[in-house]
């Protein structure tokens, strides 16, 4: 897609936006009218995710090469989630001690622990552990259970470079379904504008009057976004910059279209086709980097998340009156990055997976009906930082990739459109 075309698009997108918001101060309710739209697009984008994520992955695998230099662009990867995530639950821990959002927050007394995590009560760390494998991938693929489909991928992908010419016919297989489904998820940027507008439209007319809804969660939602525009402005754009020399404004303005479908959907896997199309054509990372990167960090980074799981949980501990020691602080930036780590890219599954954080240090889990109200809300800011953090780390990685090359010789990639 030629750079003008995707302006345009993303022109559309923001009018898309700004008429949803317009249209429900204006008709309020009767705008769920047009939420078919945003279905339509949700369900376009979901399609596309499974294939793009298998032969995207495998594509970046193969394109890599060695299985040795995916051993280390992996180790580099993974460096790079926990240190960005470890920063964002820092500063949300910091944020939310300074700020102080629960004190004089009242907690109902024998609140129930809320329908979104019933069931969910009981979740820890080995189930973390045991949902990177399942037990039948077509399944994981029906289910749109992407962490094992990515396990699989790499497995896959990796294997196939290491049987020479019997797996050259798999990766020319992979290699077409890839170029193939980049081609759908162009087409599908054409209607992203409608999406958008469908997707904000009838989630906002649904929620009604936003001032009564946040009521006394203002310093709370405050906290969480100040964190999440301190990591996503500052903090990430000086990582991209100090690492890969790239100007944050200029990449930062590429993303605009996935970072606003990512705030439109609540979702960074559904977001994934638009991700990795910016950050491949627009942000010019080469495909190895961005294939390898973004799918993986689309269901692992996020570094929004974890921001708002330390905050969220700290906000509970204050409002119910409980002082937490430096031990439990440093408890709940230990789990609040693992929660992360284990939220499914999909609307509001850091609020599951907060279950985690709240049980290591004893919280009572009926606190999260405290933020419940809001969090369809706040999900859709950090989905969009989650986003904003994969394409970082694609960029990061991307530049560590060219020093490998550079420091290897000649002869070591075989596609790399960077
Ligand atoms: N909705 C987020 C995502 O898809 C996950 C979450 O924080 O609930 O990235």
């Amino acid at each position: 897609m030629s750079p003008r075309t995707s302006n345009y698009i993303l022109v559309g997108i923001v009018v898309g936006i700004v008429a949803a918001f317009v249209g429900v101060e204006l008709f309020g309710e009767r705008m769920i009218a047009f939420e078919w739209m945003g279905t339509l697009f949700l369900r376009a984008l979901k399609m596309i995710i499974m294939p793009l994520i298998m032969a995207s992955m495998i594509v970046g695998i193969t394109t890599l090469g060695d299985v040795r230099k995916l051993g280390r662009v992996g180790g580099l990867t993974v460096l790079y989630y926990a240190t960005t995530t470890g920063l964002a639950v820092a500063l949300g821990i910091v944020l939310v001690n300074i700020i102080q959002p629960g004190v004089g927050v009242a907690m109902e007394v024998g609140a129930a622990t809320p329908d979104a995590v019933a069931g969910k009560e009981e979740m820890g760390f080995v189930d973390i552990v045991l949902s990177f494998v399942s037990e039948n991938v077509f399944q994981s693929m029906a289910n749109l259970d992407i962490l094992p489909v990515i396990v699989f991928s790499l497995l896959l992908g990796a294997i196939l470079t290491t049987i020479g010419r019997d797996g050259e016919p798999v990766i020319a297989f992979f290699n077409g379904l890839n170029e193939a489904i980049m081609k759908m998820v162009v087409l599908l940027m054409y209607f992203a504008p409608f999406g958008v507008f469908g997707l904000v439209a009838g989630r906002f007319a649904r929620a009604g009057d936003l001032g009564e809804l946040i009521g006394g969660l203002g310093r709370y939602m405050l906290t969480v976004l100040l964190g999440l525009g301190i990591h996503g402005f500052i903090v990430l754009p000086l990582i991209l910059w100090l690492f890969s020399r790239r100007n944050p404004l200029r990449y930062l303005a590429n993303m605009a279209t996935p970072i606003l479908t990512a705030f439109s959907t609540a979702s960074s896997s559904a977001t994934l086709p638009l991700t990795i199309e910016a950050t491949e054509e627009r942000n010019e990372v080469s495909r190895e980097s961005a294939y390898f990167v973004l799918p993986l960090g689309a269901t692992v980074n996020m570094d929004g998340t974890a921001l708002y799981e330390s905050v969220a949980a700290i906000f509970i501990a204050q409002a119910v009156g409980i002082d937490l020691t430096f031990g439990q602080q440093v408890m709940i930036f230990l789990t609040a990055t693992l929660a992360a780590i284990g939220a499914a890219g999909i609307p509001q599954a850091g609020l599951v997976t907060m279950v985690i954080v709240l049980r290591a240090v004893g919280l009572p889990l009926e606190g999260i009906a405290l933020i419940l109200a809001v969090d369809w809300l706040l999900d859709r800011f950090r989905t969009a930082v989650n986003v904003w953090g994969d394409s970082v780390g694609a960029g990061v990685i991307d530049r560590v990739l060219i020093k490998m090359r550079g420091t290897a010789g000649e002869g070591a990639g075989t596609g790399g459109e960077g």
